[in-house]
């Protein structure tokens, strides 16, 4: 069974996001959406609010399973049996950045391949704090975050 995980923060989830994660739902058995739970971070969404996001979202496709961890990707990877880990790349900063995350992971779990699709072009410009702000001013975030997403 070839099971990806997609690890991030979803804080909130975007339509960047969601793309990435029905683009690559062909290429694998199962996906495990899994919020990283890091207690240094500050989020503006509950762990609860950015899993219950994600349910909506995903709530018919049977492919897909939502969880959260806290501690290593690749060590949470081992738990669930995943031998993959899913990326979207937008920019060239993203590109450098999730390099070195998967250049450390390979390090420490060299049978754990990293998998990056690249964004489409309308979503490369979309990013979880980008929203944040806009939800702190008020303004419209429809066209960037799922249809079922609720603002509380
Ligand atoms: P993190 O806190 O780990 O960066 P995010 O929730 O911001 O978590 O992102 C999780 C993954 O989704 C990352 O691989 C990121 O590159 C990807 N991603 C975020 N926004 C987009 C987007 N607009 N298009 C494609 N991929 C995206």
């Amino acid at each position: 069974m070839k099971i990806a995980i997609f690890p991030g923060s979803f804080d909130p989830i975007t339509v960047g996001h969601e793309s990435i994660i029905r683009r690559a739902l062909p290429l694998f058995d199962k996906i495990v959406i899994a919020i990283g739970v890091n207690s240094s971070k500050q989020y503006m969404f509950s762990l609860e609010d950015r899993i219950g996001g994600l349910i909506k979202c995903f709530e018919n496709e049977p492919k897909i399973e939502i969880d959260h961890y806290t501690g290593l990707t690749v060590d949470y990877c081992r738990k669930k049996n995943a031998s993959f880990i899913l990326r979207g790349l937008r920019v060239a900063a993203d590109f450098e950045f999730e390099r070195n995350i998967a250049l450390m992971n390979q390090a420490m779990h060299p049978d754990i391949e990293s998998i990056f699709l690249i964004s489409e072009p309308k979503y490369s410009a979309i990013t979880s704090s980008v929203v944040r702000d806009i939800i702190r001013n008020n303004g419209d975030i429809k066209q960037f975050v799922p249809s079922s997403f609720k603002l509380k």
